[in-house]
């Protein structure tokens, strides 16, 4: 397809970027191949805009993949960090801003007990699965098709479907040994879950999920599948993980647990949490977490962990993050996705408006979309066009039809409407698209 604008200084740095980075970027999906064209290098974000080297501003629905739930730059999030690095930036000792935000978390988590801080929703969705298996002395890990946990090496094993289909590795690099042990099954499927149990017995240390997943497009849990995951897993002596890197302190004050009530063993958290900095953690159980290093067992380390910026960052933007904040995000989600399926529907093309709380997603198809294989049957190629109409106008979408869309606090009236008047004409374009 042709692109609408061009985007010179970004391809200048893409061009750049690409002799001394493979593929020109530090994480796939920024480099736009799922949706073609160059890639936009942001220069500077304040509230809902963006603005790329270009000098063209965008209404960002993408908010750094979910973390700026408060917009860009807010100023109290920006003080806390401008305050913490003037007093230094890494002491690899401990420090109070840990504390702060471990109790915040604590806090408004009520399943987790204790918390152990992180720098990446990788790193945690490792560190608890590590644990559930020094717990519990097991080996075998189940993980949905299509839910993402961060590039784990046995978390990478998403090909293959069916019931208790061993994993086979979804790319080079990662073993068979390693993805060995992990069982992938269809989401929102409690009879694949039980069918595993049945099959290893006494090998399954956890089951590994995301609380509501937003990494294949957003795809709810139905009615009862966490809470059916939370007693097979207890019937069988498994823990029972929920990742809430995405959901967590973003579809509410406590997250998806705080929307859904599934009390979990071990959860993760990330992407809020840090205000836009690398923080990120898992927790639960007091009696699991007891058994980490040094007051357990099971090894887990590192450098920057709990550094100082990032948990000032952090404990700045949750304290922000009261009720009115969430009702603000809720009421700017539920206006878009009412402007975006009435442009849709007005275009005549076939979707689907999946919700989670704030976060959602268009699905170019018209059945509901329940688990990987059928968000795989959407017509990807109508997002590629309603894509390039948006950025073109303005809108800056995530660079792929199945990923979550994100908006923020400070979405109001003018970016909003900034959107609205973007969406007739992506609505067409995604009409009039061909495979
Ligand atoms: C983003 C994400 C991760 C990985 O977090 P990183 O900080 O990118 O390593 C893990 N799980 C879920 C559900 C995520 O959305």
């Amino acid at each position: 397809m042709s692109f609408p604008y061009e985007a010179p200084v970004s391809q200048s740095l893409f061009d750049r970027a690409s002799v001394v980075t493979p593929g020109g970027v530090n994480s796939p999906v920024r480099a736009f191949r799922a949706v073609g064209g160059t890639p936009r290098f942001m220069v500077s974000g304040t509230g809902p805009y963006l603005t790329d080297a270009d000098g063209r501003e965008y209404v960002d629905l993408v908010c750094s993949w979910g973390p700026m739930i408060l917009g860009h730059s807010h100023p109290q999030v920006i003080a806390a960090v401008q305050e913490a690095v003037a007093r230094g930036t890494s002491f690899g000792t401990p420090g109070e801003g840990e504390v702060e935000l471990a109790e915040e978390i604590v806090a408004r988590i009520g399943p987790v007990e204790q918390v152990r801080l992180v720098s990446s929703g990788t790193e945690a969705t490792m560190s608890a699965i590590r644990l559930a298996r020094g717990f519990t002395g097991r080996a075998k890990v189940v993980k949905f098709a299509g839910c993402y946990h961060g590039h784990v090496d046995a978390l990478l094993a998403a090909a293959g479907s069916g019931v208790a289909t061993f994993g086979l590795p979804d790319t080079p690099g990662v073993t068979g040994a390693q993805a060995g042990d992990t069982l992938v099954l269809p989401y929102n499927d409690l009879e694949a879950v039980r069918a595993a149990f049945a099959a290893h017995e006494g090998e399954i240390a956890c089951v590994i999920t995301e609380a509501s997943p937003g990494n294949m497009g957003v795809v709810p849990p139905l009615p009862g599948f966490n809470q059916g995951l939370k007693d097979l897993c207890a019937a069988n002596g498994a823990l029972y993980i929920s990742d809430e890197v995405m959901t967590g302190f973003r579809v509410s004050k406590a997250g998806w647990f705080g929307l859904d009530g599934v009390v979990p063993d071990l959860m993760t958290f990330g992407k809020v949490m840090g205000g836009g900095f690398p923080a990120a953690a898992f927790g639960g159980r007091a009696d699991v977490m007891a058994h980490l290093a040094p007051a357990g067992p099971v090894y887990q380390a590192g450098t920057l962990s709990g550094n100082p910026i990032a948990t000032a960052a952090g404990v700045a933007q949750l304290r922000l993050l009261d009720d009115a904040a969430y009702a603000k995000v809720d009421a700017a989600s539920a206006e878009l996705r009412s402007l975006v399926g009435e442009a849709l529907t007005k275009a005549g093309v076939a979707h689907r408006l999946q919700v989670a709380g704030n976060m959602f997603s268009v699905f170019f198809t018209e059945r509901d979309v329940t688990n990987y294989d059928e968000a795989k049957k959407q017509e990807s190629f109508r997002f590629t066009a309603f894509f390039h109409s948006m950025l073109a106008q303005g809108v800056y979408l995530p660079p792929s039809a199945f990923e979550s869309w994100f908006v923020s606090t400070t979405h109001d009236t003018r970016a909003i409407e900034k959107i609205a008047a973007a969406l007739p004409a992506a609505a067409q374009a995604a009409a009039e698209a061909r495979a």
